[in-house]
């Protein structure tokens, strides 16, 4: 992981890690004072909000709404989709208002949690690269998703300013840093998974020259797209990669997220079924796609009845399967076990990688070998937020998890490396992040990448 981090921040395309600069430069740190708005849009579900923040890491006031989003509007076009997103807006800040609520909101920031591919161009703009999970509005691709927005805004008469255009992971990692300064990387694991984390910009050599004001840039590093040829790849894992609909495309998410690892409990219990009797007839159900969901697959391994009745049940309701002996039963928690411990173990490594990165795993990096331990007197503590259901909810599998980073760590450099959930981060996260750049800071960003490429320009010109 550690490598290929390197490699994707070396040059476009460099990995499969892309590795993606986001223009977020400094992270919001408790300071924060005003009334600000966020939108996420994630997926089917879409979410807006409202944080009073007093500064002094406190949170005095937080409104939530959540709403889905009407499917035909995710196939048709942008102005429909923003325009719907707008309205919704401008109901909100009328329900949660008192009389005079439009002219309250005049001038106030919205953060914008987008959780799909983007190309940033600045804290505030991005372009999308491509829709996923079930849109297409081809009128959007490759435009600028903030000015839309910000269109449709004005179009309903709303006079707010969209200060923050935000990856989940980042607004994750923004509402771990503004209650612990000590938060380096945030990793999201639900549906899918997504890791970010604050980079030198000097070792962004992609963008040689980028200066920032604090010296550093968050990175979205879109990790579920990693690979590496040293992952070992069951038959369960090709075939599953040969039957989605991104073959070759997010292989690590593809072994890891909360969307994948039902569907492989599923291919192992089927393969069983087919080449052995103990699961009786061969059910149909065995061989449709995501008939096993993870909730699912983990109320099976977390059954702790003697009889193990639940699993019972889950295998008659939902894969028709009737009548397993208990001793078969036992195979499939233990299937359960397997699936869920490899994900979480590989989700660890995945996260030691990120802080060998940045010389916080106890050695001095990826080219270096290990400092002897803490005497060396370099480690510092170090905390990575984590959200996403699959870690919040799937108890073993965040208990696996957190056994796999402290192992791997060793005992005298895991107690200073702290996981802590954070829970609908990125919500509060995007606000967060449209507080600390509300106008003046978003300038001064900009302007750090104006003399970037003022420094690269004359180092051409300079030959
Ligand atoms: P999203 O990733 O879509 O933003 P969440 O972070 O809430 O949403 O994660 C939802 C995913 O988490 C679900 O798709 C599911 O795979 C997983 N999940 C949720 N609850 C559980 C649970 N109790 N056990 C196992 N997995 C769960
Ligand atoms: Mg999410």
């Amino acid at each position: 992981m550690a490598v290929e981090m390197h490699a994707g921040l070396a040059s476009e395309g460099g990995s499969k890690l892309k590795m993606l600069l986001t223009f977020v430069d400094r992270l919001p740190d408790g300071s924060e004072n005003g009334m600000y708005y966020a939108l996420h849009v994630g997926g089917t579900n879409f979410r807006i909000l409202r944080i009073q923040l007093g500064g002094q890491r406190s949170i005095l006031g937080h409104d939530v709404e959540r709403k889905p989003i009407p499917e035909h509007l995710m196939t048709r076009t942008s102005e429909e989709f923003f325009d719907f997103l707008a309205l919704s807006l401008k109901e909100f800040v009328e329900r949660k208002g008192n009389n005079s609520q439009l002219s309250q909101v005049r001038g106030k920031d919205v953060g914008f949690t987008f959780s799909f591919p983007v190309k940033q161009t600045s804290v505030s703009s991005g372009t999308l690269i491509k829709w996923t999970k079930g849109f297409s509005i081809d009128d959007m691709v490759e435009k600028d998703v903030v000015e839309y927005l910000q269109k449709a805004l004005s179009r309903r008469g709303l006079d707010m300013h969209v200060a923050a255009l935000v990856n989940d992971s980042v607004g994750t990692l923004a509402v771990g840093h503004f209650y612990d300064k000590d938060t380096v990387a945030a990793v999201v694991i639900g549906t899918g998974t997504n890791a970010c984390y604050l980079e030198r910009a000097d070792a962004i050599i992609k963008c040689q020259g980028l200066l920032t004001t604090s010296g550093g840039m968050v990175i979205n590093m879109e990790w579920g797209n990693f690979w590496s040829s040293h992952l070992p790849r069951t038959s369960y894992d090709i075939d599953l990669d040969a039957e989605s609909q991104n073959p070759m495309d997010q292989g690590f998410e593809k072994m890891i997220s909360g969307m994948y690892l039902g569907d492989i409990v599923r291919r192992v219990i089927c393969k069983m079924s087919l080449v052995s009797d103990v699961f009786g007839p061969v059910s149909s159900k065995l061989s449709t796609r995501f008939a096993l969901s993870t909730p699912l697959m983990a109320a099976m391994h977390e059954d702790d009845s003697p009889d193990l009745i639940e699993v019972a049940k889950i295998l008659e309701e939902t894969l028709d399967i009737h009548d397993v002996p208990l001793k078969a039963r036992k195979v499939v928690v233990k299937i359960c076990d397997v699936v869920t411990r490899r994900a979480a173990r590989l989700a660890a490594a995945g996260i030691v990688g990120i802080l060998k990165k940045i010389g916080r795993d106890g050695t001095g990096g990826i080219t270096s070998g290990r400092i002897k331990g803490v005497k060396s007197g370099r480690m510092r503590r170090t905390v990575v937020a984590v959200e996403g259901g699959l870690y919040t909810s799937y108890t073993v599998f965040r208990e696996y998890l957190n056994e796999a980073v402290a192992e791997i760590l060793g005992e005298e450099i895991a107690p200073y490396v702290i996981l802590k959930v954070m829970e609908d981060g990125s919500g509060i996260g995007a606000a967060l992040l449209a507080a600390s750049n509300s106008a003046r800071s978003v300038d001064t960003v900009q302007e750090a990448v104006i003399v970037a490429l003022m420094v690269v320009a004359l180092a051409v010109i300079g030959g």
